[in-house]
C-alpha cells in the first residue's frame, strides 16, 4: 500500500522481502497497481511457495463484486488466492451488503478462485466482533498496536473463533516508527521504538503474521531481523513497555483520555476517542506528526476514518457526564485542533 510511485523500487522491495523469508503477500486492488506489479514479479516464482492475499471493497451488487474478484486473479496473474478478504467492512450498511454477497462468495470459493475469505475493517469495535462473531470469516485484518489496543477484545474474539489475525502495518499505522521522534527513542532505548511494536506483535501468540507495509527494500531490515523472535517479552522488553505507559501517565497528569469510548456518541459526530488517542501521542511522546497525519484524515477519508474534527465541539455538555474520567473533553478537542491541524489531506489508500 505504500511506495507504489517507483516500479523499480516495488520489485526491489518484494524481491528482499522473498529472498529474506518472507512468504505471505498482501496486496488490494485498491492499491494502485500493485497487483499488476505482483502479477509480473511473482511469474517468476513457484506459485505454492506464496501464500498470496488480495483484499476487494464491497459493493451491492454481487455480480460487480466477483467481477472485482476475478479481476484481482487476472491482473496478478493466478487462478487462484491463498486469502481473499472483503476490503473494508467500516460500516453496518457493508455488512449488510455482504448479506446479499454470501451466495456468490461461497461459489467463487467452491470454484476454487480462493482457499481461505477474510476482512479488514476500520469499523467500531462492536461492529468488528459482530462481523467475528458471525463465523462466517477465517481472518481479519485489524488495526492493532501497542499505542492503539481498543481492538484488543477483537483480537480475543478472533483468536477464540480460530481465525487467522493479521495485522496492518505496524510501522506506519502503528505511529510512524519508521521516523521515531527523539522522544521516543530515548525512551526504548536499548531498543528502537519499531523493534519494540514488533516484539509487543510477534510475542503474541494469537497473532499469525504482520502486514509490513515497506516503502523501500531498507524497511525490511529491522522485521526481517526480528521475524523469528516469537518468544515472550523478555523482562527488559516488559520494563521499558511499563516506562513507556509510566511517561504518558505523568506527562498527561489529569488529561489523559483512557481510551474507553464511553463519551461517544457525540450530536456532531466527533471522533473524540481517537482525536484525544493522538493527543496523547503528540503530548507524551511528541508524536505530533503522526498525530496531524491521522488528524488531517478526518473529514478527507470517508468510512476509511470516520469522525469529524475537534473544532466541530459545539459545547453541548452531553460527553461531559459519560466520561468516567472527568476530562474537559471540549477544551482538549480544541487544544488538539491547534496541535494537530493542518492542510487537510485526502491519501490516496486509506489504511
Ligand atoms: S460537548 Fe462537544 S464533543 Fe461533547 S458531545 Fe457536545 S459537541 Fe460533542
Ligand atoms: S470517555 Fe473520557 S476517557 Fe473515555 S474515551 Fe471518552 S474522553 Fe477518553
Amino acid at each position: 500500500m505504500r511506495g507504489l510511485g517507483n516500479r523499480q523500487q516495488f520489485v526491489a522491495t518484494v524481491e528482499k522481502a522473498l529472498a529474506g523469508g518472507i512468504n505471505h503477500i498482501e496486496t488490494a486492488a485498491a492499491y494502485g497497481e500493485s497487483e499488476v506489479y505482483l502479477g509480473e514479479l511473482l511469474k517468476e516464482y513457484n506459485r505454492s511457495d506464496i501464500y498470496l492475499t488480495s483484499k476487494v471493497c464491497p459493493t451491492e451488487n454481487s455480480a460487480q463484486f466477483i467481477q472485482g474478484l476475478d479481476r484481482s486473479l487476472q491482473r496478478l496473474q493466478v487462478d487462484y488466492l491463498d486469502c481473499f478478504a472483503i476490503h473494508g467492512i467500516n460500516t453496518s450498511e457493508h455488512w449488510q451488503w455482504l448479506q446479499q454477497l454470501w451466495p456468490a462468495i461461497e461459489r467463487a470459493q467452491q470454484q476454487g478462485k480462493f482457499k481461505h475469505l477474510g476482512f479488514s475493517t476500520h469499523g467500531s469495535l462492536p461492529l468488528v466482533q459482530e462481523v467475528v462473531a458471525s463465523g462466517k470469516f477465517a481472518f481479519v485484518n485489524l488495526h492493532y498496536y501497542w499505542f492503539n489496543q481498543h481492538l484488543a477484545p477483537a483480537i480475543a474474539s478472533a483468536y477464540g473463533h480460530d481465525m487467522g489475525i493479521f495485522i496492518i502495518s505496524p510501522a506506519d499505522k502503528g505511529g510512524q516508527l519508521y521516523t521515531p521522534t527523539v522522544t521516543l527513542q530515548n525512551l526504548c532505548q536499548p531498543f528502537t521504538p519499531l523493534g519494540l511494536t514488533y516484539r509487543f506483535l510477534l510475542s503474541d501468540a494469537r497473532i499469525t503474521t504482520l502486514s509490513l507495509g515497506p516503502a523501500i527494500p531498507q524497511e525490511l531490515n529491522e522485521p526481517l531481523s526480528l521475524g523469528d523472535h516469537l518468544e515472550p517479552l523478555s523482562e527488559q522488553e516488559q520494563r521499558i513497555l511499563q516506562n513507556l505507559l509510566d511517561h504518558q501517565k505523568q506527562a498527561l497528569g489529569t488529561d489523559a483520555c483512557h481510551q474507553c469510548y464511553q463519551c461517544l456518541p457525540c450530536p456532531e459526530e466527533i471522533n473524540i476517542p481517537e482525536i484525544l488517542r493522538l493527543r496523547n501521542l503528540a503530548v507524551a511522546f511528541d508524536m505530533q506528526s503522526f498525530g496531524q497525519y491521522r488528524y488531517q484524515m478526518l473529514e478527507n477519508a470517508g468510512h476509511w476514518f470516520p469522525g469529524k474534527k475537534g473544532d466541530r465541539c459545539t459545547d453541548c455538555g452531553d460527553c461531559l457526564p459519560r466520561c468516567p474520567h472527568n476530562l474537559a473533553i471540549p477544551e482538549l478537542l480544541r487544544d488538539t485542533h491547534q496541535r494537530l491541524r493542518g492542510k487537510s489531506r485526502r491519501r490516496l489508500w486509506q489504511d
